[in-house]
């Protein structure tokens, strides 16, 4: 397939904060006005040296994510909004995260003007003790405010975050941030779960994961949502009447995708790589991580992040996407897969069964192994 072909998502890493989550590992900081303002200054350079590539290959999908893009003024998302305008023509979904604290209707209006189509909030839980659990300093109202607001700005695709921990007693604490979120009736749901692994040492001292209830967890939860007309597409997200997030899709069907900022990651031209993590200086660092893509490893990690999706992978289409690619050496391993009852295959249609999206990562070790280059 000729990389003309594919499609292009573009990812703004806007690493602000007013707030730091002890659970969180993506790049942030708080955002003291001279570190803003050095920040916008670098995305601008970062821009223009992208800029033409960006404009020729049209962008499909535009992601503000991070951090916490509402955490910027008015004025500096009028700013980067305006380098967006160019590549509007083009774009089928543009997705900006706000926090609950952070976002109000002015900003909202400013996003909405500047062509966003999509807002994600992450609200993680509307229980005051789970989310002083998190270190999350929002309050039910404000998130019952700044939902009103987005709709109020008129934005029809909404996306909320939710988190559940794997050691909650049981289902009942978890089903009431469920219902809660069913109740403001949006249009997406992100599920995660909190891992013990990435919560500081005062949060995991002591504990340890109960896979069964982790398990029953995720299980109860994809009955829950689907029975509320959520469709279940991908492990942790879930749409209604169609609106599976554009930008999302793209990366789990290895497309492309140029990061822009501190910390963020692209994958073009057959290469892997990423950004520093420095907001006065990413760009002077240059590329870190970089790797080289062949056609096995793409092949590959089309089979690992497709096998997330509940549409699977066709793998007739694979070998024509990847000719070089020798699709059929996974045979043994789909055959080992579904005696164990982690996979279905119709038509060479590859699909996880509930088992298998459970164990995915696992299943995504096992494929690897098969890759002599990774
Ligand atoms: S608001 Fe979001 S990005 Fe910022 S620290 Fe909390 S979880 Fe991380």
């Amino acid at each position: 397939m000729s990389l003309q072909a594919l499609s292009l998502g573009l990812y703004i890493h806007v690493p602000f904060c007013a707030n730091l989550c002890a659970y969180c590992n993506f790049y942030k900081e708080r955002p003291i006005k001279s570190l803003v303002q050095a920040y916008l200054f670098e995305i601008n350079r970062e821009w223009e040296r992208w800029k033409s590539i960006l404009s020729q290959r049209s962008v499909s999908t535009i992601f503000f994510g991070g951090g916490s893009p509402s955490s910027l003024s008015c004025r500096d998302l009028e700013t980067l909004c305006t380098h967006m305008q160019a590549l509007l023509p083009q774009v089928n979904e543009w997705t900006v995260e706000v926090s609950p604290t952070t976002i109000n209707l002015e900003k909202l209006k400013v996003l909405k003007e500047g062509g966003v189509t999509r807002i994600s909030m992450g609200i993680q839980s509307f229980q005051t003790d789970i989310l002083e659990y998190l270190g999350r300093r929002q309050t039910r109202a404000q998130v019952y405010r700044a939902y009103d607001w987005i709709r109020t700005a008129g934005f029809n695709n909404i996306n909320l975050d939710l988190i559940f921990h794997p050691d909650f007693a049981d289902f009942n604490l978890w089903e009431m941030d469920l219902n809660e979120a069913i109740h403001l009736s949006p249009e997406h749901i992100s599920t995660y779960c909190l891992s013990l692994e990435r919560l500081e040492d005062p949060f995991r001292r002591g504990r340890c994961v109960n896979e069964d209830r982790e398990a029953s967890l995720y299980l109860r939860t994809w009955d829950w949502l689907e029975n509320h007309d959520y469709r279940h597409y991908e492990v942790s997200n879930f749409a209604r009447g169609g609106h599976a997030c554009l930008h999302n899709l793209n990366t789990w069907r290895m497309q492309e995708w140029i990061g822009l900022g501190p910390s963020a990651a692209s994958q073009w031209n057959r290469q892997r790589f990423q950004n520093a993590n420095a907001v006065h200086d990413w760009l002077s660092k240059g590329k870190i991580n970089c790797m080289d893509l062949s056609e096995e490893m793409l092949c590959a990690d089309c089979i690992i992040f497709g096998l997330r999706m509940r549409e699977g992978v066709c793998l007739d289409t694979l070998q024509k996407r990847f000719p070089f690619a020798d699709v059929t050496k996974y045979a043994p391993l789909w055959q080992q897969f579904k005696l164990e009852g982690l996979v279905n295959m119709k038509n060479n249609q590859l699909t996880c069964t509930d088992k298998g999206l459970l164990l995915v990562d696992a299943l995504a070790r096992e494929i690897l192994s098969y890759v002599a280059d990774y």
